[in-house]
């Protein structure tokens, strides 16, 4: 038994997707003639009250994009401090982007408007770097798979038109916080002014993201997407998955996050003190291993056939998706559990 939880874009394309991709029909992209793609763009833009979307080939190019529209080179974004675009993409927004980042602290990613307010600096005069934009993500990712609550959403969505600072959406799992809250994407995507969002994630698709935001922001981020080298031709095929996955794939992510849940009851029934099932709110569980190195506890999972993430010295993560089912979870939790509970050193 192999219960791959390292992450949800482990994911395979279903039979049914593959068939989705052959039968696409394609053009060539950068003339604007993929009909897939164009699709898409559309769908997506339309799902969250935007004008348009551009198709991406990753969340992080996405998200560069869309920060990017926000802030000029020497401006700066603010985000919370274990968000993907700190953390997890290579420094792309200061190394590509040319602009500079602060952070505020926040519980489990969970976004609070006051330490927004706190640290925004807009139009900083000659002295002090110039905040530009605030970006958020929902749900968050090294949090937890945390849910932002909407109304502070909407209060850092009110808190930048105060200040004409732009609001960019890292959406990578926005599906699932739809999903989890039955809130509807418009009414999160139509608090910012780009949203960034992943089909390769939960949804199950190989490859891709699409950015939305207004129509001149979007042909921007066409010809800044181009100058990367990121301009791709007959991508329908892709973008055929992502169609395929909005149709199939959205609905059914509330089987993960009952999986997840499953999962987390399996690891506190023999250490409680690892995981609190109630704080499980979408697919991702974050493991605390308390005193045990986290690496030799997900090599030992690892050789009984379960595979977790290693996020910290003390913490392991795993996320449930489309190719685990509950009872493998059950099984998978039943083993992280065990390794945790027995004693660090034999007597
Ligand atoms: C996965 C993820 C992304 C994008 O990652 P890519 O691997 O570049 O597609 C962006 N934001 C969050 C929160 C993510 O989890």
């Amino acid at each position: 038994m192999i219960v791959d939880l390292r992450s949800d874009t482990v994911t395979r394309p279903t039979e049914a997707m593959r068939q989705a991709m052959i039968m696409a029909e394609v053009g060539d992209d950068v003339y604007g003639e993929d009909p897939s793609v164009i699709a898409l763009e559309r769908r997506v833009a339309e799902l969250l009250g935007h004008q348009a979307g551009l198709f991406c080939a990753t969340g992080s190019l996405a998200n560069l994009l869309g920060v990017r529209l926000l802030v000029e080179p020497g401006q700066e974004v603010v985000c919370d401090v274990e968000a993907h675009i700190a953390r997890a993409e290579m420094g792309a927004h200061g190394a590509l982007g040319g602009l500079t980042m602060r952070t505020f602290p926040s519980d489990r990613g969970r976004i609070d408007v006051a330490e927004v307010a706190k640290i925004i600096s807009p139009s900083a005069g000659p002295y002090l770097v110039s905040t530009a934009a605030v970006a958020v993500e929902n749900t968050h990712n090294f949090g937890g798979g945390t849910v932002q609550s909407l109304d502070q959403l909407q209060a850092v969505s009110e808190l930048c038109r105060d200040h004409g600072l732009g609001l960019h959406l890292d959406g990578a799992r926005l599906w699932n916080a739809h999903v989890a809250t039955g809130t509807p994407l418009i009414d999160y995507g139509r608090l910012c002014d780009t949203v960034s969002v992943c089909f390769s994630k939960g949804l199950g698709a190989p490859v891709g993201s699409v950015l939305v935001a207004d129509a001149d922001r979007i042909e921007r981020a066409r010809v800044l997407r181009k100058r990367l080298g990121a301009g791709w031709r007959q991508a329908g095929v892709l973008a055929a998955a992502a169609l395929h996955a909005l149709d199939h794939h959205v609905d059914r992510l509330a089987d993960d996050h009952a999986a997840a849940r499953t999962f987390a009851e399996a690891v506190a029934e023999n250490v409680p003190e690892a995981v609190d099932p109630d704080a499980v709110e979408t697919n991702i569980v974050i493991i605390d291993t308390g005193d045990r190195p986290a690496g030799p506890i997900a090599a030992a999972a690892a050789a009984q056939g379960v595979r977790v993430s290693v996020l910290g010295a003390r913490m392991l993560r795993a996320v449930t998706h489309l190719d685990v089912d509950a009872a493998s979870c059950a099984a998978a939790g039943k083993i992280i559990g065990t390794l945790l509970a027995v004693p660090t050193s034999a007597p």
